[in-house]
């Protein structure tokens, strides 16, 4: 029998507990037997913008944050890509591993809002049905537009979560504040982000490791 397979892409630059509950709420939702979280390379357009984490350490944080759900897994394709690959390129890649079973992915409304700047949007939606996760604040008449410029456009599937108001830039921008982020993340994620020095900045890791000195 076949499966139904959620794809979950993102930079997940950290994964947060907002990106987990959109996976266990679409899961549920469209009776997805698995979802597999594909933690990407950092698009150019996103590299500038703040103090970020390695791929490996992305890599790292997603695997424990998804640990303890069986339904969750974690696929490295993108990060042993060394580069930040398309979406179009990725998902034919991943369904071919198992083309009897149906395939969906995963993504924020607001990025789907965004789709025509997406490689070859008409393709992808061939390849797979896309799963429009709302997000706070998300008004779903700004997909609207999408409809006069793409063929598939009934390929894009909306699913209303609940409004989980955290981004990976807010939690990024606590930590360089020196605020704390417990909690907005799972407590393993917490753990590695406290032990890596993750997002505080290199002034700050600096400071922490002239203070450390001097206290030895
Ligand atoms: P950043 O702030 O760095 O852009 P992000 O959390 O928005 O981070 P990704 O890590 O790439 O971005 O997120 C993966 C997907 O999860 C994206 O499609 C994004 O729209 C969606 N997403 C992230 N946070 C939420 C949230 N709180 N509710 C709904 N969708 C979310």
């Amino acid at each position: 029998m076949s499966a139904r397979i959620g794809i979950f892409g993102g930079t997940f630059d950290p994964i947060h507990v907002g990106h987990l509950i959109i996976a266990e709420q679409v899961m549920v939702e469209l009776r997805l037997d698995h979802v597999v979280f594909v933690p990407g390379g950092i698009p150019p357009h996103k590299e500038a913008s703040s103090v970020r984490a390695s791929a490996l350490d992305r890599l790292a944080m997603v695997e424990v944050a998804v640990k303890s759900n069986e339904r969750f897994s974690v696929d490295r394709i993108e990060v042993d890509a060394g580069r930040a690959m398309h979406t179009v390129e990725t998902v034919p890649l991943l369904k071919r591993r198992s083309p009897e079973d149906e395939w969906f992915f995963i993504t924020g409304a607001d990025e789907v809002s965004n789709l025509l700047t997406w490689r070859d949007p008409d393709l992808l939606l061939e390849e797979i049905v896309m799963v429009a996760a709302t997000r706070p604040g998300f008004d779903l008449a700004k997909l609207q537009h999408l409809e006069d410029s793409l063929q598939n456009f009934d390929r894009i599937f909306p699913v209303e979560c609940s409004r989980v108001d955290i981004s990976a830039t807010s939690i990024r921008r606590r930590l360089l504040q020196g605020k704390s982020v417990r909690y907005l993340v799972p407590e393993e994620v917490y753990g590695i982000i406290e032990e890596r020095g993750l997002y505080v900045g290199e002034s700050k890791r600096k400071d922490e490791r002239s203070l450390k000195e001097e206290t030895l």
